[in-house]
């Protein structure tokens, strides 16, 4: 069902404390914790607890939880004390445009010049 933990996900199981993460951020409905595989000093993921298998998918079903991604977003960039110098936030859509793990999560990226366009 639509928004239930998905047994073989990685980000579900970084919800429910199956694999460890060094989160940095929680509310009732979301986690945010460092990429493994950092891209830029501050590289963290804002995730819903719930299982949705991008950001379209989950603003389509929970439009609420969708905001609070946003929100906890800039407020992960407040905390990394980024937003003066200017940070991305990035949804990754598609195999092709780099997903790689089919549960909705913005990547929050700052601490250094980002270019654009994006590769
Ligand atoms: P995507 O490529 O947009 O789907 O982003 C997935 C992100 O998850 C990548 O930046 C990975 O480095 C990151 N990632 C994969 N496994 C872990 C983990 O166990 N902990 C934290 N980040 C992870």
């Amino acid at each position: 069902m639509a928004g239930e933990p998905q047994p073989d996900c990685l980000f579900c199981k970084i919800v429910s404390g199956e694999i460890p993460a060094t989160i940095v951020r929680e509310t009732e409905t979301t986690v945010a914790f460092r990429d493994i595989n950092p891209q830029a000093p501050t590289h963290v993921l804002v995730i819903p607890r719930v299982h949705h298998p991008d950001a379209a998918a989950l603003a389509a079903a929970e439009p609420a939880i969708a905001a609070d991604i946003l929100r906890e977003a800039g407020q992960v960039a407040a905390d990394e004390k980024i937003v003066d110098t200017g940070y991305r936030v990035v949804f990754n859509t598609g195999a092709g445009a780099g997903q790689t793990v089919f549960h909705a999560h913005a990547h929050v990226l700052g601490g250094r010049g980002l270019q654009w366009p994006p590769g």
